[in-house]
């Protein structure tokens, strides 16, 4: 067996070291996509022969996600301490379900999660769960505002479910995220449920509307969840002022900050989630701007009793039941048995801390004002945002082109073609844009610059 993890351990220093300069995407090696395929084998192959071709077809064919060029989605890259852990993750093959299985792994998940309330500066006292993703710490945070919300109806949705309630109302700005809308949807509300209080093609929160809305509510029970970074821009709906609404409404407040949630780190942008730790629940990545490896996501719950009342499972015979000492994490968040996901977060906040989180968080801070110049520099581009955390939103406007949303979808596609950087496009206030996110630790100025010449050679061709 050690023979196999040395063969992942040779090709790991060539690979890491061409993540500075390899593309992002290698379209011609996609063709090795090809011979991962073929009947199920069935006597099986030396798995010395099967690793080498699995590296040999990842290495070439693989998205380079974690290096420093992709800007596409929201994506973060991997701390050497991370990665690391992240192997010995695999390595001990833990499962993080309870205390028996694991006291290691638990107790690692219990220092994880109160170091990471510790960087956002959020009280000891709230419970959390380590997931895997934002979806599912949407999908975590908002089943326990539904279990919140049915017991104001004298329901107990873990038991009962929602048959016999009305719609749960939830309220937010147009700045909502798609996986809030399908966390709703997986807890039988239905993507439907979000009433959305915008006062511009932006999505900007419509505090006044908001309000009518609530009031005509008349008392009843409502979610309203706020968002902490949206992704065309990376701005923030006013946390302060809708936390204000859910306590003089007595709302759960749900703040999704998948990204937006680190500004916290910066005294340059903590600004921007001010009121924060009003809120009932907080949803986050790990696996973007605290680049960890997939997959990794948190909950953050101000009342922890909460996930036990909304992921407690029924009792079986053969497991720790929820006032069990021996009990653990499976019975305060949607997964039962689970990999020990805290080591790498455990390892990236041991290794760089505080401080080296905030320094990066900065760095990616200067980096997207220095996109945002380059930007406003060069006559082919126009902004379209203010640029307030990592996101720069902006189209290409060269003089003589019609229809500008036309064009910015070539040049999309063509970048994604193209492969030497990555970003995606959107639409903003009815704007085809481009909206790359920068939240990888090994991305530089160089990077930046090299960006911006990219996108401005496509813009060349394409006229
Ligand atoms: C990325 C993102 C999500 C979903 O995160 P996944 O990790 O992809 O599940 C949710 N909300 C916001 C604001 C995001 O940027």
């Amino acid at each position: 067996m050690t023979d196999l993890l040395g063969q992942v351990h040779a090709a790991a220093g060539p690979y890491l070291e061409s993540l500075a300069t390899r593309p992002v995407q290698d379209r011609d090696a996609l063709k090795l996509l090809t011979s991962l395929g073929g009947p199920l084998p069935a006597a099986g192959e030396d798995p010395a022969r099967v690793i080498e071709r699995l590296l040999a077809v990842g290495t070439a064919a693989g998205t380079t996600s974690s290096g420093p060029r992709f800007f596409h989605f929201v994506t973060g890259g991997v701390t050497p301490a991370a990665l690391a852990a992240d192997w010995a993750a695999a390595l001990l093959d833990q499962n993080a379900f309870s205390k028996i299985s694991s006291p290691f792994a638990h107790e690692a998940e219990t220092v994880a999660l109160s170091w990471l309330r510790e960087l956002f500066g959020l009280p000891s006292s709230w419970g959390g769960a380590l997931v895997g993703s934002a979806t599912f710490a949407n999908f975590t945070s908002l089943g326990c505002a539904t279990s919140w919300w049915g017991f104001q109806h004298g329901v107990d949705t873990a038991e009962d479910g929602l048959a016999e309630l009305p719609r749960m109302p939830v309220l937010s700005s147009g700045y909502v995220h798609a996986s809030a809308r399908k966390a709703l949807q997986m807890l039988g509300h239905g993507r439907n449920s979000v009433t959305v209080c915008a006062r511009d093609g932006v999505g900007r929160v419509d505090l006044a509307l908001m309000r009518h809305h609530l009031t005509s509510l008349r008392g009843a029970p409502a979610v309203i969840i706020a968002n902490a970074g949206e992704v065309n821009a990376g701005d923030f709906d006013p946390i302060a002022e809708l936390a204000d609404l859910a306590e003089e409404f007595g709302c759960w407040l749900h703040v999704d900050g998948a990204f937006g949630l680190f500004a916290a780190l910066s005294p340059r942008t903590a600004g921007l989630v001010t009121g924060i730790d009003r809120a009932d629940s907080i949803a986050a990545d790990g696996h973007k701007w605290l680049n960890v490896p997939y997959e990794s996501g948190f909950a953050l719950v101000k009342d922890p009793s909460r996930l036990g009342a909304a992921f407690g499972m029924p009792g079986a015979a053969y497991l720790p039941g929820a006032g069990d000492p021996a009990a653990g994490y499976a019975l305060t968040g949607p997964e039962s048995s689970r990999r020990a996901r805290s080591l790498p977060i455990w390892a990236t906040l041991a290794a760089y801390g505080k401080e080296g989180h905030r320094a990066m968080v900065e760095k990616h801070l200067d980096l997207a004002q220095r996109l945002a110049g380059l930007v406003d520099a060069a006559p082919d581009i126009e902004r379209l945002a203010e640029v307030p955390l990592c996101i720069v939103c902006f189209r290409a406007a060269p003089p003589g082109v019609n229809d500008l949303d036309a064009f910015n979808r070539r040049l999309g596609a063509a970048l994604l073609e193209d492969g030497r950087v990555y970003a995606g496009t959107t639409v903003y206030d009815g704007k085809v844009a481009l909206r790359p996110a920068i939240v990888n630790w090994r991305t530089t100025e160089s990077d930046i610059d090299f960006f911006v010449d990219v996108i401005r050679q496509l813009i060349q061709d394409l006229r």
